[in-house]
This record gives structure tokens, C-alpha cells and sequence, in this order.
């Protein structure tokens, strides 16, 4: 029987999410569409499988194939990411939250020292935020963003650091639209002798396809998503120095989580393959040019982008200049069939809940095939109904006739 017939108001609202995704413009930072094919492993039947810790190690009966879906996703993982042979690679954690806690949970004590940006920045809740875990776990000192240029200060960071003294430096962001120079950040670890952990969750994709520099030939550790840029399933990864590889891997299993989602290793490996194609490569530089498209555009009309640009597949826009706050803002794009997430602005005097700007991401338009000309008419409906928003529900229409044009992949 078909989910229709069996379970028709679950099948409902997938359908009506799935014309939700179809006739609006998805501009949130983090999201993607996910192949057909990454789908169709995420949904097989390796989900129903326990295969509790690693290949060739298992608690259970019945693992020989799982391993080796295993083992292809870490190999493909090291392509993917050109890693050195003397790293490692875990395919399990569930989501980028987990992975993160459990490198910190390999790597230190309770009450140890970490140095990361503050989540109003740019950073991630898993990096400190007093309602998170990790904030009431570790010793959090977060550094900011020069006010000045909204860049990382490089300078500043190593002051920091030397003052505290912090066991792990981790580096990689929500919300910063910068190119990260991982190399000095390795020099400012080397100084005060901490871990040097980068969070690659958002621009992974970007990477892989390097349209942005890696942080794997400097750092220690680097946790990444692989649903954002990646566009694959929601889960994560862990690569590390194989001097790391035992406590990572006993704290992924079993110190924090039980049984791999088999299924989504298998995704994983299917994203991984995708990852190395001159398709994947073109999408990547794409969502760059995208973004840089739509910033410029944004500028034009009198928008304040922090940083004064971005060089990957998000900015930050500073509406502090158009009497509109980071929540109303989003409400009322969503409302003319722009999605958009709130985010704060370095140095925000407002509350992470309404904070003072807007986040837009290239990525998943990107994948529907547009293109900067695209990128200049979405900037234009921004622009229009922050403006004015009475003509928000004719923008709406508008957006909707537009996305027919562009079919989303895996839609
Ligand atoms: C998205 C993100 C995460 C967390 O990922 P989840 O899968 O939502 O738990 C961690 N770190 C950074 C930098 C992220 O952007």
C-alpha cells in the first residue's frame, strides 16, 4: 500500500511542504535539496539495520554489507576532502550539534578552556551559548568580529587567546560570509599550543569543490554537516589526525550515541560521490558568483551588507538603516515567498530572538539553476518590499510563476 492510502495526512503535508519548497525562493543560509539519489539510500531499507560501533567490530549479527557501506561512505569521504593518510575519518555522528560535543567530549575536560565566536557574530549554539550544553560544560571565551571591518581580527584573536589560554580554538561559522584564512589560525593554536578544530558545516560544499580554501592541511580536527552546501542528508562528519582517531571514535560510539543511522552513511557516500563531479564543481563556484550577485544588487538599493560583501554562499544584511528589524524583515519576505532566516549583526544591541538583520544564502537557489541574472531580480523583490510592503502577496505570485522556471532537484 502507498503512503497515500495508508497514511493520507502525513502524505498530505508532505505534499503541501513540497509545493511550499517548489513555489518559494529559499534563501536560509543552511538549506539544499538533496538529490533523488541521496534520497532514495536515505529512505532504503539500511535503515532498519543496528550495527552498533565500527566495521569489522560490531555487537550484532548480520553486518557485512553495512560495514562496507560504511567503508565506502569513510573512503569517499577522505576523496572528497583530499585528507592526508595520516588522518581519519567517522561517519556517524547524527547531525553537526552531536559531532561537535563529541570532539569536545574526545578532547577535553568539563570546565576546560575553548575559544570560539559568540553566537550573535556568527557563531553556532554548539560553540558556547550559555542555553546550550557546551556553554554549561566548558569554559567558553568567545571573540568577536572587528566593529570596524565585520571581518575576523586576526590580531585580536591571538591576544585572546594568549591571555586565556584556551585547550581548543575552533574556527567555522553560521554566519560569516568571509573567506577564513585557517593558516593563521593555526599559527594563533601553535602559540598557546591548543587544538586547532575547524566547524565546516556550512561551507563544506564549498570545499570539496574548493571554492574555498580547506582547513585540513593546518587543523587538527574539522566537524562538518553534509546537508548544507554538501547537499546531502542531514547528517555530519568527523575528520581528524589519526592521533585522535581512538578517543573521537569512542567518544562518537559509545560515549555519546548508540547505533549509526546506516542509512544516512549510505546517503553520505552517494553525497560524497556527487561531491567530486564537474557538475558539483560548477554548482559551488556558482553559489559564490550568486551570492556575490545578489550582495551587489542588495548594495544598490541602499542595503548594508556586514563585511561589506561576502565571498561565499551567504551575507549578513544590516537592516539597521531600514527601520525593519531581523524578524519583521523575515515575516514579511516569507510573506512575498522569500524565505530568509533572522540573524544578529556583529556587536548587535538586540536579542538573538529579533535581532537586528537578515541571513541570505545562494546555495539551494543555486540548485534549482539559477543564475546571477536571477540573483538580481530575487535582490530586486527584497528591495521592493522592504520598501514597501503592501506589495508583498503580488511579489508572492510573482515568485510563484518565477520558480516554475526552475525546478528544484529531488522535488
Ligand atoms: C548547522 C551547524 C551546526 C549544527 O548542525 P545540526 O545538524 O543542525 O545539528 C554546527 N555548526 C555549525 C557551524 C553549523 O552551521
Amino acid at each position: 500500500m502507498s503512503l497515500k492510502t495508508k497514511d493520507p495526512q502525513i502524505y498530505d503535508l508532505i505534499q503541501r511542504e513540497r509545493k511550499r519548497e517548489m513555489e518559494t525562493l529559499d534563501l536560509i543560509a543552511s538549506e539544499n535539496f538533496a538529490s533523488k539519489e541521496v534520497m532514495e539510500a536515505l529512505g532504503s531499507i539500511l535503515g532498519n539495520k543496528y550495527a552498533e560501533n565500527y566495521p569489522g567490530k560490531r555487537y550484532y549479527g548480520g553486518c557485512e554489507i553495512v560495514d562496507q557501506v560504511e567503508e565506502l561512505a569513510r573512503d569517499r569521504v577522505r576523496e572528497a576532502f583530499k585528507l592526508p593518510l595520516d588522518w581519519h575519518v567517522n561517519v556517524q555522528p547524527y547531525s553537526g550539534s552531536p559531532a561537535n560535543l563529541e570532539v569536545y567530549n574526545a578532547l577535553l575536560e568539563p570546565g576546560d578552556t575553548i575559544m570560539a565566536l559568540d553566537l550573535l557574530s556568527g557563531g553556532h549554539l554548539t560553540h558556547g551559548s550559555p542555553v546550550n550544553f557546551t556553554g554549561k560544560t566548558y569554559k567558553f571565551v568567545h571573540y568577536g568580529l572587528s566593529p570596524k571591518t565585520g571581518k575576523l581580527d586576526y590580531m585580536e584573536i591571538l591576544k585572546l587567546a594568549d591571555k586565556v589560554n584556551p585547550k581548543l580554538i575552533l574556527c567555522g561559522y553560521t554566519a560569516y560570509s568571509r573567506e577564513i584564512d585557517f593558516k593563521k589560525f593555526r599559527e594563533i593554536a601553535d602559540k598557546v599550543r591548543a587544538v586547532a578544530m575547524a566547524d565546516i558545516s556550512h561551507i563544506a560544499g564549498l570545499i570539496a569543490a574548493d571554492a574555498h580554501p580547506s582547513p585540513i592541511p593546518f587543523f587538527d580536527v574539522v566537524t562538518s554537516t553534509t546537508h548544507k552546501t554538501l547537499r546531502g542528508p542531514r547528517a555530519a562528519i568527523i575528520m581528524c589526525k589519526d592521533k585522535f582517531a581512538t578517543a573521537i571514535d569512542k567518544s562518537v560510539f559509545p560515549g555519546m550515541q548508540g547505533g549509526p543511522h546506516i542509512n544516512a552513511i549510505a546517503a553520505i557516500a552517494v553525497t560524497m560521490k556527487e561531491a567530486k563531479t564537474a557538475g558539483f564543481r560548477k554548482y559551488a563556484e556558482q553559489v559564490v558568483k550568486n551570492c556575490k550577485a545578489m550582495a551587489h544588487t542588495l548594495q544598490d538599493f541602499g542595503f548594508k551588507i556586514v563585511s561589506g560583501g561576502t565571498d561565499n554562499h551567504l551575507m549578513i544584511v544590516d537592516l539597521t538603516n531600514k527601520n525593519i528589524t531581523g524578524l519583521d524583515a523575515r515575516k514579511l519576505l516569507e510573506s512575498a515567498g522569500i524565505v530568509t532566516s533572522q540573524s544578529g549583526i556583529p556587536q548587535d544591541p538586540r536579542k538573538p530572538w529579533d535581532p537586528s538583520g537578515v541571513r541570505l544564502g545562494s546555495a539551494a537557489v543555486t540548485s534549482r539553476g539559477m543564475k546571477e541574472k536571477e540573483m538580481q531580480k530575487i535582490a530586486s523583490w527584497i528591495a521592493a518590499v522592504i520598501t514597501d510592503p503592501s506589495i508583498a502577496a503580488k511579489v508572492k505570485q510573482e515568485v510563484k510563476r518565477f520558480c516554475k522556471n526552475f525546478p528544484a532537484p529531488g522535488l
